[in-house]
């Protein structure tokens, strides 16, 4: 039975290694059963699923993760934390735990090694300094995910929920939603967790698609796009394209294209959908041509 999850119980096992929180490493740990039991349910673990733990802590989610999977492989960058980790999963014989930096681990390879290439899940209370390479990194090295259920900053999951028009979106909705259908759970309070971060925080699902819902014969270039297009958001797509020092793309090319597109030589790419993008890089690739 899972012990760990509730304030007494994590402060004790603090106090008994005498373990000093590491802020670099952004470590809030969670102490609400709800949320963890919430958690659990939004990713549909299985015992036929192998699941990939990203900073397991002291072992709180760990163990939940333990009861509800097949397997469950937890990346731990803090080397202080593996002696503890020892202790609260000790009872748990499908779990292994690896002393890693999670951005330096071959995570195509475990999900070889120990699911036979099969699609993994990742399930995380992730340390909010790499949120965002470590989601990406997860989409664009085609480890096989079948999703990812993490806690992450609030602003951060709005953003990465957010479509064309509202003030959230911008080049991270685009990149996540290239890869991947995203649901936000829950939101979740500072409270529930032990030190309090500064920032609400919310758990989001983000279910891949085995199809994606655009197709570009261009990744590279469509991305290069839409980070152009939204590093200067006030600014029309056009001139955000001209701006931009990755791209070497005529201003009457543009407008052409939007023309083609039915869309105003005004637009601002705050206004585009994916498949907007996806068909205006299509273009772009055919006027170069
Ligand atoms: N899962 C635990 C929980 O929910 O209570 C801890 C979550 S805490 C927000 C983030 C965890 O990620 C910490 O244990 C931290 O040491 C670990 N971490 C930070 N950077 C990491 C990295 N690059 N690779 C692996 N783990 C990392």
């Amino acid at each position: 039975m899972a012990s760990l999850g509730n304030p007494q119980n994590t402060i004790d096992i603090i106090k008994k290694y005498d373990f000093v929180f590491q802020k670099r490493f952004g470590q809030n740990f969670l102490i609400d059963t709800h949320v963890l039991d919430k958690i659990i349910r939004a990713a549909g673990i299985t015992k036929d699923d192998m699941v990939l733990e990203i900073g397991p802590g002291i072992g709180t989610m760990t163990q939940y993760l333990a009861e509800a999977a097949g397997k469950v492989i937890a990346v731990e960058i803090d080397r202080n934390l593996i002696p503890i980790l020892e202790d609260t999963l000790s009872e748990y014989d499908n779990v292994m735990v690896i002393n890693e930096d999670v951005l330096k681990v071959d995570l195509n390879e475990l999900a070889g090694q120990y699911n036979g290439g099969r699609p993994i899940k990742v399930v995380a209370n992730l340390p909010y300094y790499i949120t965002t390479p470590i989601i990406m990194g997860l989409f664009e090295s085609g480890v096989p995910v079948d999703n990812i259920t993490v806690m992450v900053q609030k602003e951060v999951a709005e953003r990465m929920q957010a479509g064309p028009g509202t003030k959230d979106y911008g080049a991270l909705s685009l990149a996540v939603q290239y890869y991947a259908k995203p649901y936000i759970v829950a939101n979740v309070p500072p409270n529930c967790f032990m030190p309090r971060p500064n920032v609400g925080s919310a758990v989001i699902r983000l279910t891949r698609y085995t199809d994606y819902p655009v197709k570009v014969s261009d990744e590279r270039l469509m991305f290069r796009i839409i980070r152009a297009a939204f590093n200067q958001r006030r600014k029309t797509l056009q001139n955000s394209i001209n701006n931009s020092p990755e791209l070497s793309i005529g201003k009457d090319d543009v407008a052409a294209v939007l023309k083609k597109m039915g869309l105003a030589a005004s637009v601002r790419g705050e206004a585009m959908s994916l498949e907007q993008f996806a068909q205006f890089t299509e273009l772009i690739k055919e006027c170069g041509r």
